[in-house]
């Protein structure tokens, strides 16, 4: 419940209404197939239904994040808590599960001293990287790796241009797959911004496996090279500026005349006065701008794990373990993971939903 009220930087961005969803791959980087399966019984509309039962009235944002109307995560928790009570639900807190068995036995301590229960069921709901306490068991595991994170660059000039938004960038990482689009934000360390969110969220693992090292490159027009021309052409044709006094509207003066350092291009120029070679580094400048990665920086209003329990090891009907009849996982702990908008507790909503009506 703790965490519960920080989420959404306090407002709880509890689900989302997936209007804007194209693809479930692309939300759910880990476990859209069980997603879409569990959407089916327990939907981002059955969620919104169910808090509004419980009392919580709710608003879609324009970006269709889903928030309590209070704007107050604690209305959430609250609520939770109002349906637990009623539901006879025996809250026991400050005890730390340290194992669960094959035959579910659990071992917990609370006060320094050690117990153990034997239920007939088991929903596990620890979160984030605590797959260990299955270690005990055979239950494949994947590593967990943080997910939703900022990059930080290494270039200097880049940074000086912090505060900068563009609104639809492409993203890529060289030498991979992967790749995101959207609003893009310079930070005073690099790059954040709900593209830089989607790119973390994709390359996760392959961001950890290579020390959060790598290249970047940045689709500033969100534009194939035709298009990038086409655009150039036009600004050349239409202004009798001089280049730096005549940039891209999605693009600021400041980083237009950044990227025309970048591409070596003088901004004295007139467009007239572009030859081929400098016309060819701008456009190469424009469509694939790379820089050098050199960490990673925590998303201060929200980070997930990648990794968890292994979904092979799973129900995906009950979410009951195939190895261990009687043990339910939900939420975090399994290797599901979202992008950001409301779509890493609707994953924790429909998974415990699914686990607690096969229990009944
Ligand atoms: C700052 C922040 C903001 C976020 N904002 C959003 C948002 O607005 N929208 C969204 O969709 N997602 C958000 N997320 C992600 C979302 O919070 C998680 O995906 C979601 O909470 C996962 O739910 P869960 O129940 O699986 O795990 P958790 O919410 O992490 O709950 C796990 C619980 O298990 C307890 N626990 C762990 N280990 C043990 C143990 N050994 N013994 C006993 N108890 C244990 C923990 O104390 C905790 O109470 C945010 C995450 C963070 C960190």
């Amino acid at each position: 419940m703790a965490k519960l009220s920080i989420t959404g930087g306090g407002r709880c961005n509890l689900t989302n209404t997936f209007r804007n969803v194209q693809s479930l791959e692309k939300i759910y980087p880990r476990g859209f197939r069980l997603m879409k399966r569990l959407l089916h019984k327990f939907s981002q509309t059955d969620c919104m239904n169910w808090f509004e039962d419980l009392g919580v009235r709710l608003i879609e944002q324009e970006d269709q994040c889903v928030f309590p109307r209070s704007q107050d995560a604690m209305e959430v928790v609250h609520a939770l808590e109002r349906a637990m009570h009623e539901g006879g639900v025996h809250v026991k807190c400050g005890c730390k599960v340290s194992s669960i068995d094959p035959d579910l036995t659990v071992t917990f301590t609370q006060n320094k001293s050690c117990s153990t229960i034997k239920p007939d069921a088991v929903i596990l709901t620890s979160g984030g990287a605590t797959a260990d306490l299955l270690s005990g068991t055979d239950i494949s595991i994947e590593q967990a790796v943080p997910s939703l994170f900022t990059l930080k660059l290494e270039d200097e000039e880049i940074k000086k241009l912090m505060g900068t938004v563009v609104q639809k960038a492409v993203l890529s990482l060289q030498g991979t797959r992967f790749r995101s689009e959207g609003t893009l934000l310079i930070t005073d360390w690099g790059v954040s911004g709900p593209a830089t969110l989607c790119l973390s969220s994709y390359a996760a693992r392959y961001l950890c496996e290579n020390g959060y090292r790598g290249t970047l490159s940045i689709n500033w027009l969100s534009a194939n090279e035709d298009e990038a021309k086409e655009l150039l052409d036009q600004l050349g044709k239409s202004s009798t500026r001089t280049i730096g006094n005549s940039h891209p509207q999605k693009l600021t003066e400041r980083l237009w005349k950044h990227l025309l350092t970048r591409a070596g291009v003088r901004d004295d120029l007139r467009w007239k006065e572009l030859g081929s070679k400098g016309y060819s580094r701008l456009i190469n400048t424009l469509i694939n701008d790379c820089y050098t990665i050199i960490g990673r920086a925590r998303f201060k209003e929200e980070f997930v794990t990648c990794g968890g329990v292994s979904l092979s090891e799973i129900n995906p009907e009950t979410m009951e373990c195939k190895k261990i009849p009687g043990l339910y996982l939900a939420g975090e702990v399994l290797d599901i993971d979202a992008v950001t908008g409301g779509f890493n507790l609707q994953a924790a909503w429909s998974t415990a939903w699914t686990a607690a009506h096969s229990i009944i």
